[in-house]
């Protein structure tokens, strides 16, 4: 483990994000999806602050074995844990997980459907059912909703508790006409049908972040935000500009130069030599590819006391070379902290965008390597 590159979480920030999110959904309630170890920032801290903290109660996870961890580690605490896509269902073993812990299976095909229905053991289980209305990832077809309404009458069942679609566009601007809102109105159309059936839908949700942030699919129950809780915006760069999203990064990848030399034109460094283009001076940081860096890391700016510096040369397991032109070794101060990101969004997004790469895939690539701190840093200062 590392000692000082870190990843330090504002509690606070979250608790902000989380106020934020009801400002713009006053009529919503959260879950908050925590798959991916909560992108990153550690699945069981972040739903111990939500629960206890925020007063959120229903959270997201991809596996199976994701939620029966939050299970193991909260047992304290009363939450529902929805499983995304990695139910296993098909294994009695997993069934049984899902029964004695309270755990959703979201139900995605009509296999699973019955498998749950014809089961007596889960007879009174909450039915989560997710419903491909465009994306053609995971759901149950459209035109499968006649077929889901026998099966609910075959095994007298009246009520799905929660009824979900998934968006696969809404990082581009929702306009009408769009594909985003072609899958809501293929979503509110098979509401219908299912209501017209005389079947209860307790809950419902369709937006992601990218949604939310554009203030739509809110007539829902529920609304799934993931990325925007821990601080980014989900757009596209080109319509970012248009996101009523406000909040801020909850985390601050921070590391530290190890070394520093100078350099001058034409001299070779690191792994394939690279040519250094002009003078200036290196400084070797504490991250590499062990640490959730990669080799397509080339180039993205990297700010140190008000010098601009880039990530030079090929990325190395367990450091990094960062290219500051025009500044003397001295200046690079050895115990000094850089931060790969703050707190302010555009830093991270700024990363992304530089190095090809999504935040979510920044957040969930860091490794075990680097430890994640807690805090409230904001609220009572360093
Ligand atoms: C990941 C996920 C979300 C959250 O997506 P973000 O873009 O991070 O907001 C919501 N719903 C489902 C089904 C998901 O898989």
């Amino acid at each position: 483990m590392r000692y000082r590159t870190r990843l330090y979480i504002d509690l606070h920030l979250l608790y902000e994000n989380v106020e934020k999110i009801r400002r713009l959904c006053p009529h919503n309630q959260i879950l908050f999806m925590v798959k991916g170890d909560a992108y990153g920032h550690g699945m069981t801290q972040m739903v111990r602050f939500a629960v206890t903290e925020l007063d959120i109660k229903e959270f997201g996870c991809a596996t199976l074995g994701e939620a029966r961890r939050l299970r193991d580690e909260l047992p304290d605490l009363q939450f529902e844990v929805y499983v995304f896509s990695d139910t296993n269902l098909e294994f009695q073993s997993c069934a049984d997980y899902y029964l004695h812990r309270r755990i959703i299976p979201v139900l995605s095909n009509l296999a699973d459907l019955e498998y749950v229905l014809s089961d007596r053991d889960f007879l009174y289980f909450p039915l989560c059912l997710k419903f491909n209305t465009g994306m053609n990832r995971l759901g149950i077809m459209p035109a499968e909703v006649d077929q889901v309404i026998s099966l609910f009458k075959k095994y007298q069942r009246k009520n799905i508790f929660h009824l979900i679609t998934h968006f696969g566009t809404s990082s581009d601007l929702i306009t009408s006409g769009s594909i985003t809102e072609r899958q809501y109105e293929c979503f509110k159309a098979i509401k219908k049908q299912l209501l017209s059936a005389g079947i209860e839908i307790e809950r419902s949700s369709a937006a992601n972040s990218g949604a939310i942030e554009q203030g739509y699919a809110l007539e829902e129950t529920h609304i799934r935000p993931g990325l925007m809780l821990y601080g980014p915006s989900s757009l596209n760069a080109s319509i970012r500009h248009q996101s009523l999203w406000t909040g801020r990064c909850i985390s601050r990848l921070e590391t530290y130069i190890i070394s520093a030399f100078n350099v001058k034109k034409g001299d070779g460094v690191g792994y394939g030599n690279r040519t250094i283009p002009e003078e200036g001076a290196i400084g070797l940081i504490a991250i590499g590819y062990g640490d959730g860096f990669n080799g397509r890391m080339q180039a993205p700016e990297i700010y140190y006391a008000g010098h601009r510096g880039y990530i030079f040369g090929r990325v190395n397991m367990d450091m990094t070379q960062v290219f500051f032109p025009g500044i003397d070794q001295s200046q690079l101060k050895l115990t000094d902290k850089i931060f790969i990101w703050g707190h302010a969004p555009s830093e991270v997004l700024r990363f992304a965008d530089q190095t090809g790469a999504i935040p979510y895939e920044l957040f969930c690539g860091l490794t075990s390597r680097v430890p994640r701190l807690y805090g409230l840093d904001d609220l009572y200062g360093k």
